[in-house]
């Protein structure tokens, strides 16, 4: 019997693209690519994404006839009652197991399945292969820090019985500098957000699999790797399952979606060496209109040359988020009137998505002004560009952290 990995990225671009590169990477390993296959599951009905990635499944399944896609059937969570959408999100990956266990059945009968690779928001995964008795690894899809404050947070936990958000304590996690304690991922800071519970389930599930792959090196993050290495972060070291850093996976530009060589690439081309600051914020980040427009002021004030990828601002302003079609929105409505007029030549605002990959590979870019999403990181690592880091919702809550800061002004004059 043929044999085959089977991979289950989350939902959302980043997730699907690093998982789709550490499936190349193990073809690229593999003794005998021929009587080996690999399929990747998709989930259907989630998060609706700019770009497409069906398109992008078109393409990867176009130039690599050895990798397969399996779109789980449709499903949806209901809205009611209202949560946030992190557990939501959560919620459609629980219910989502049983398709899984099904898919995985399926494969089953036309082959030797080796290994299922799951990712982090996938957990509930785990028990349903371990149940077929399949070896089931964690493809960590941010790094080495962000694995160990994760794997270690059970314990603060233990330690602490209110909401991160409610609190102003430094947290220790082994291998990572101390961290306020309303500065943590968004769905960590609320007891009340089921999201809360979620997240912690994943993160007692990870020492259970048989191995975790990080999308990491060691020159990058040598003390949190030292930290797992040692096992600081794990419940019982003893028990730790073994890490794997093979990173830096990024996107293969190749595999990008080009509409007729994105104007910004000419554009870039034509600007002088390390002029340009890009900025951009991740396949969701986005921002409310004035906050936009204090952006799109600071920039034509500043007289330096920039590429901006603005997404349509979020629906709720305090998600950072933007869901949909984002494409279909009118710029001028939420930029300063004449902006773009007077800053033409200088500066190009790029509605959506923007090719980022070729973006920072190109000469003229000298800085990335980023939400600091793993993926963005690394690129910008590989290409050698400079970062200033912008946390959104998923890199600390700055919304909490800005009503404290706030909080420290008042009644002090400036
Ligand atoms: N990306 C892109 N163009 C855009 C926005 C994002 O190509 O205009 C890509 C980016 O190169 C990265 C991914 O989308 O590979 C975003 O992943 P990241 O982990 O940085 O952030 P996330 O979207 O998961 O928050």
């Amino acid at each position: 019997m043929a044999e085959s990995i089977v991979l289950y990225p989350a939902p959302g671009i980043g997730h699907i693209v690093s998982m789709v590169e550490l499936g190349k990477l193990i073809l690229l390993h593999h003794h005998n690519p021929h009587s080996f296959s690999l399929t990747i599951l998709l989930t259907t009905g989630s998060i609706i994404q700019t770009p497409s990635i069906d398109s992008y499944v078109h393409r990867i399944s176009q130039s690599h006839p050895s990798i397969s896609f399996l779109r789980l059937p449709p499903l949806s969570v209901h809205p009611s009652p209202p949560r946030s959408r992190a557990a939501m999100d959560f919620e459609f990956l629980r219910l989502n197991a049983t398709h899984v266990a099904s898919a995985l059945a399926h494969i089953s009968q036309t082959s030797n399945i080796r290994a299922f690779v799951i990712d982090l928001f996938c957990s509930s995964a785990l028990t349903v292969g371990s149940s077929l008795g399949l070896p089931v690894y964690y493809f960590f899809t941010s790094g080495a820090a962000v694995l160990s404050a994760f794997t270690y947070f059970p314990k603060i936990h233990e330690q602490i019985d209110k909401s991160l958000k409610d609190l102003s304590v430094l947290l220790h996690f082994p291998g990572n500098p101390p961290i306020k304690s309303f500065h943590m991922v968004e769905p960590l800071l609320n007891r009340d957000d089921p999201a809360y519970w979620d997240m912690l389930y994943f993160f007692t599930q990870i020492p259970k699999s048989n191995g975790i792959i990080v999308n990491t090196f060691e020159e990058l993050e040598p003390i949190a790797i030292k930290a797992i290495t040692e096992g600081a972060c794990f419940p019982d070291p003893k028990l730790a399952p073994p890490v794997f850093y093979i990173g830096p996976l990024i996107a293969d530009s190749n595999d990008q979606e080009m509409k007729a060589k994105d104007d910004c690439l000419w554009w870039l081309e034509k600007q002088p060496s390390r002029s340009v600051v890009y900025l951009c914020f991740g396949s969701r980040g986005s921002f409310s209109v004035s906050q936009l427009k204090e952006i799109a002021d600071a920039l034509e004030r500043s007289g330096q040359r920039f590429l901006w990828v603005v997404k349509r601002p979020p629906l709720d302003e305090s998600t950072k988020q933007t869901y949909g079609t984002s494409a279909e929105f009118d710029l001028d409505s939420v930029l300063p009137s004449g902006f773009l007029e007077r800053t033409k030549g200088r500066g190009l605002v790029v509605k959506s998505w923007a090719p980022q990959v070729e973006v920072l590979s190109k000469e003229s870019v000298g800085g990335f002004v980023t939400h600091c999403g793993w993926n963005s990181v690394l690129e910008a690592v590989v290409a050698g560009v400079p970062m200033i880091g912008w946390p959104l919702s998923a890199c600390g809550s700055s919304s909490v952290a800005l009503n404290k800061l706030v909080e420290t002004w008042k009644g002090k004059s400036c």
